[in-house]
């Protein structure tokens, strides 16, 4: 997916959005509807639309792209009638709204029709070199329907010479940088694939004799699929009705698999990499307790994600937990065009403080993260406004100082404010009492490294904290930006 657009929603802008959830399933005879399903689960990983196309012998390729969530489409059975097959697959995309870009051709899966039959494609991730791939295409006479770096992928496999889709599949992927985890079928065969580094997730399950690909095992649990495994970083598998082909098609590397998926992106209710996200989170919140100790009478989380962390740090601490901030789960689209009295209210819309809780107290506040700060600001007026005493910001992630280049939106790099302010001008700019980052070593061993970060050679993806891109961003360079290496 594309980098780089307006904020989802007016007032949540101060998070970093993961841009999409993939998900496909073979062997069951209403593939669609379990789709439906499966990218429901998924709807955090991307709220914008969602697609899913579906083969059925006798009907061919079917598709539908719609915007909005997926309850709101893909519940109705005049269209879910359309999708028939034992085959699906699907895509769910992040939030542009007021983004003058979004157009229903960006809408995953992209369908391509090549002389041995079609194939789609569903895009987590992003083509590092996309801009450089599409004006060496469209020199060559191919023509974008879109303006997604994902398009590439399809008119790479249509130039290949190789005989089947995934070894076509293949060659185009081996042309290709950056982070992709990607679910694609033909007229037979579902395909999963994850980039050689496995940046972002994908796991395989089985439900009653069928195959599931998704992006987060919550997607698996939801059609009660049994979780079989991870997609190796750097596996193609091949699935069609004889069983499972495993390939491995790429130059092997370590791993480099997000650590923000463990701190935010994913379900807390999701498995990565044999672990429990929520466990993770209840740990980097006692890795907090225990690098960033204060004296005080709460712990609250900014919910939702700071939950499991403030929970740890609770536990660890001693100090007790408590539901200071209230979050209204029904500010959603609702608002989506707000006036500019309503959007001055901000974040007062969708989260409220538990005032006869706060009164008097020194709270401990734990979020996953700051990016822009204007949220922590605005939480810490509130906070003090009920009448608390001292306001302690503990988060759940080391500053967040560099873009992602792999498949978030970030701001850019000057709208970080850990990009031009030392934790100390962050604590003074913000006017809270004290604030405390978790480090990079703390948030390892959270995630179960028990030495810490390998500074050699470091275990996750986390450039968006060390500015140690594992993929050179090389459009990007191209256009300016500058490495750390290069400051
Ligand atoms: S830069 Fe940050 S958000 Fe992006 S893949 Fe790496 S760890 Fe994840």
């Amino acid at each position: 997916m594309s980098m780089q657009m307006p904020p989802a929603h007016p007032f949540d802008d101060d998070k970093l959005r993961e841009e999409c959830g993939v998900y496909g399933v073979l062997g069951v005879s209403d593939a669609a509807n379990f789709v439906a399903l499966g990218l429901h689960a998924l709807q955090h990983r991307g709220q914008e639309a969602g697609g899913i196309v579906a083969y059925d012998p006798q009907e061919g390729f079917n598709a539908a792209h719609r915007f909005g969530y997926v309850r709101d489409n893909f519940t109705s059975q005049t269209l879910m009638k359309t999708l028939p097959g034992a085959l699906a697959i699907g895509h769910v995309r992040y939030s542009t709204a007021g983004s003058k870009g979004a157009a229903i051709r960006d809408v995953q899966p992209f369908f391509g029709e090549f002389s041995m039959g079609g194939a789609a494609i569903a895009h987590n991730g992003n083509i590092t070199n996309a801009e450089a791939l599409r004006r060496e295409l469209i020199e060559r006479g191919s023509i974008f329907q879109s303006s997604s770096d994902s398009e590439c992928i399809i008119h790479l496999m249509a130039r290949s010479l190789q005989k089947g889709i995934p070894e076509r599949m293949e060659d185009a992927l081996r042309r290709v940088e950056g982070a992709f985890s990607i679910v694609a079928m033909t007229r037979t065969k579902l395909i999963g694939v994850r980039d050689p580094l496995g940046v972002r997730p994908l796991v395989l399950g089985q439900v009653a004799g069928a195959y599931v690909l998704s992006s987060e095992t919550c997607a698996l649990d939801i059609i009660g699929a049994e979780y079989v495994r991870e997609i190796e970083p750097g596996e193609m598998v091949v699935i069609d009705h004889k069983g499972l082909e495993s390939r491995f098609p790429f130059r092997r590397q370590s791993p480099r698999f997000c650590i923000f998926e463990h701190v935010y992106f994913s379900r807390p209710d999701s498995i990565l990499g044999g672990r429990s996200v929520y466990e993770t989170r209840r740990q980097i919140g006692v890795e907090l307790a225990r690098e960033a100790p204060v004296e005080a009478d709460l712990v609250c989380p900014v919910p939702d994600s700071g939950t499991p962390a403030a929970i740890g740090y609770s536990q660890e601490s001693g100090i007790p937990y408590a539901m200071g901030i209230i979050r209204n789960q029904y500010v959603g689209r609702t608002f989506i065009e707000p006036t500019e009295q309503i959007r001055n209210m901000g974040v007062r819309l969708k989260l409220n403080v538990n005032r006869a809780l706060i009164k008097d107290k020194r709270v401990v506040l734990v979020d996953d993260s700051v990016v822009r700060g204007t949220t922590s600001r605005k939480i810490k007026e509130m906070i003090l406004d009920a009448g608390a005493k001292e306001v302690h910001f503990r988060i759940a992630s080391p500053p967040t100082s560099w873009p992602c280049f792999y498949g978030v939106d970030t701001p850019q790099r000057e709208k970080l404010l850990a990009a031009s302010m030392s934790e100390e001008e962050m604590r003074a700019h913000l006017q809270v009492d004290s604030l405390k980052f978790i480090t990079l070593d703390g948030l390892y061993r959270a995630a179960g490294e028990a030495q810490g970060r390998n500074s050699a050679c470091p275990q996750y993806c986390d450039a968006c904290f060390s500015g140690e891109y594992p993929v050179a961003p090389s459009d990007m360079l191209e256009k300016g930006f500058k490495l750390k290496a290069a400051e």
